[in-house]
């Protein structure tokens, strides 16, 4: 799609159609499973001062967490009795990455099953990136955020569009499958970079795509600003549809932290992951991401059984495969 048809489904009156045309779509190349992905957030620590982010390092409201061995293994073992095909290990970024111990846990869950490993941890050298794909991991989500050089340097202190593209492209070249994504609706973003975000997202060789709504964090610098809307990000999402018909593109949980059926009206936008937290309940409040996330003080079993009874209410079916995306991209 050229630069300003995008725009023009973003600010379009109606988006009913381009709801319908995005499900048509997800549903010719995925029917109506829903891939499950259950992520162990194992660490709140982190070194970076993301403006938008509840974990950020000068937040010293926060309790910080960090799960031994024994207790990630449990709560993947947990996401693969609740029907999950993939586990996620996403985590802050550590002053010291534990590189070996992180190898160890994913072959751990490697044998658990016919089971993904995606790993979620952040900015890290091409060293531990290819040992931890050695060790078995098969996916790596590593968010642009925005890929406007300006807002990007504002909001993620010390980084840059650059730094962050070459790690997603190195993780592509390693062999992961490779995701990235956005934050919609972030201070400072325009309808216009919005529409060269998803431009340049699509352009990319990803096999995941996650667009999700920003969500101000009362311990941020970003505390007064106003959340992204709603239906900004399900247009995001219809459109990331449109352009990459066979990529794997979560209903994020942000999505229910502004409506209560906010991850209905993502898989009802094109989306066809869901990516439900398995933190155990005494440390999972803790990652603390945005207001919301993470913030039912219930059992993970009872939380994912909920999610899983609210895909069937919505005409979907929770599947426990793998969930790889059907056709990979080339080119990195
Ligand atoms: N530390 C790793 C990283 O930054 O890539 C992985 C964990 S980080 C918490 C996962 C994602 O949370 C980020 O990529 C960002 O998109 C999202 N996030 C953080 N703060 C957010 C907020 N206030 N609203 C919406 N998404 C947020
Ligand atoms: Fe740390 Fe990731 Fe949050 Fe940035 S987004 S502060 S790197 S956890």
């Amino acid at each position: 799609m050229q630069p300003s048809e995008i725009r023009d489904a973003l600010l379009a009156p109606q988006a009913d159609a381009l709801f319908a045309e995005a499900r048509t779509l997800r549903d010719s190349v995925f029917g109506r499973e829903v891939f499950q992905r259950g992520v162990v957030e194992f660490t709140n620590h982190c070194r970076k001062n993301c403006h938008y982010c509840g974990l950020r390092n000068a937040n010293t409201a926060l309790q910080r967490f960090r799960l031994d061995a024994d207790a990630i293994l449990q709560a993947a073992r947990t996401a693969v009795e609740l029907g999950m095909g993939t586990v996620v290990l996403q985590s802050g970024e550590e002053e010291t990455i534990a590189i070996r111990p992180i190898g160890y846990l994913i072959g751990q869950i490697k044998q658990m099953g016919a089971i993904s490993i995606t790993l979620s941890l952040g900015d890290h050298d091409e060293d531990a990136y290819r040992y931890w794909h050695d060790c078995g991991a098969d996916r790596y989500l590593l968010k642009m955020e925005t890929f406007n050089p300006e807002l990007h340097a504002r909001l993620r202190p010390g980084q840059s569009v650059r730094e962050r593209l070459n790690r997603v492209e190195m993780l592509c070249r390693i062999g992961y499958e490779t995701g990235s994504g956005i934050i919609t609706g972030l201070p400072g973003m325009t309808t216009d970079i919005l529409a060269e975000d998803l431009r340049l997202l699509s352009g990319l060789p990803l096999d995941m795509i996650a667009v999700g709504p920003f969500i101000p964090h009362p311990q941020t610098p970003l505390k007064e600003a106003a959340p992204g809307l709603m239906e900004e990000s399900l247009r995001a999402t219809a459109l990331l549809r449109l352009m990459n018909p066979a990529a794997n593109i979560p209903a994020t949980s942000a999505l229910d932290a502004l409506s209560a059926h906010g991850r209905e009206q993502g898989l009802n936008a094109g989306a066809n992951v869901v990516m439900p937290s398995v933190t155990p309940e005494p440390v999972r409040a803790g990652y603390n991401i945005y207001p919301g996330k993470n913030a039912a003080p219930e059992p993970v079993r009872l939380i994912v059984g909920r999610l899983q009874q609210r895909l069937r209410d919505a005409g979907y079916e929770p599947s426990s495969s793998r969930g790889e995306s059907p056709v990979r991209k080339t080119g990195c």
